[in-house]
């Protein structure tokens, strides 16, 4: 009974959100997936040299959010955010439009033509909006979709290459593109290894923090996550909810939440209260740099 209102609640919150604040949301959701499934040759690794971050560790910089945090950079309903590792470097959805994405990366002084891939989360075009801005700077680089996000042929429209995920797959040293569950939309989290654990990433999470986090846990070897950072979709959400979703984080061992972009005041408030610890705080512009796993790096 808990379980069928809290996935009731979800829907209504999904729909109150792609109806009426996010862009072209529902004209992403209904595009049809012509030929799903990855290819061999997408399974693979990707081939990244170790010429990007000499230092020995993950940095993970919030470039676009709806929350104001750093002075000075654009604010704007979405998310985004450049991952450096010392094997690659991505980004993380892509927030609502190029031209904020493009703004706030130039103050940060990250260069977008250096990405070696993009992972996009789900379908909302608070995520994918900053797609055109990576087509004209890197064009035909890779973008991780879920299989049945309907995204396809939208990134190749745009010059961009496709790469449709239906498991969780390491796409770069250290670098993990979750299996995607079903919020509604299909959404994918990304985890980072890291030398306290996991960093875990999350667009939405429609599905729910705590699944998206659960399926880092069950599918990775290392699978104990330090830090979880994203947007968490509890808005509004009713208390229970919030309580069954943090609670789950902590009893997976999650160290430290970082509840940005649709994630809602509620959440932290419980968190604040509940586990003062773990509550992180940032918006646009937040930096977090861990060590990097000993292991890939
Ligand atoms: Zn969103
Ligand atoms: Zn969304």
């Amino acid at each position: 009974m808990r379980k069928a209102l809290k996935v009731l609640i979800k829907a209504v919150l999904t729909a109150a959100v792609a109806t009426g604040i996010l862009l072209g949301a529902a004209h992403y959701v209904t595009l049809p997936v012509t030929s799903p499934g990855m290819t061999g040759t997408s399974l693979k690794r990707e081939e990244t040299s170790v010429r990007t971050n000499l230092t020995g560790k993950v940095k993970v910089i919030v470039l676009v959010d709806n929350e104001g945090y750093v002075k000075g950079l654009r604010t704007a309903w979405g998310i985004a955010m450049y991952v450096e590792t010392p094997h690659a470097r991505f980004l993380f959805d892509t927030g609502p439009d190029p031209t904020v994405l493009k703004y706030n990366a130039g103050r940060f002084g990250v260069n977008l033509s250096n990405i070696d891939f993009v992972i996009i989360s789900h379908c909302h075009g608070d995520h994918v909006g900053g797609l055109p801005l990576i087509a004209k700077l890197k064009p035909g680089v890779k973008v991780y979709v879920p299989q049945h996000s309907g995204l396809q042929n939208y990134v190749r429209g745009l010059g961009l290459t496709p790469v449709l995920v239906n498991k969780t797959t390491e796409v770069a040293p250290g670098v993990w593109v979750l299996k995607p569950l079903y919020g509604p939309p299909w959404e994918e989290g990304v985890a980072v290894a890291t030398r306290l654990g996991l960093a875990v990433l999350v667009g939405c999470s429609h599905p729910g923090v705590d699944r998206i986090v659960e399926v880092a846990v069950h599918d990775l070897s290392t699978g104990k996550v330090y830090a979880v950072i994203g947007g968490f979709h509890l808005m509004g959400a009713p208390e229970n909810i919030i309580a069954e979703e943090m609670d789950n984080l902590a009893s997976l061992g999650v160290v430290k939440v970082y509840p940005l972009h649709c994630s809602g005041s509620e959440v932290k408030e419980y968190l604040r209260s509940k586990y003062p610890s773990m509550l992180g705080v940032g918006g646009v512009g937040l930096e977090l740099t861990f060590p990097a796993s000993s292991d890939c790096g």
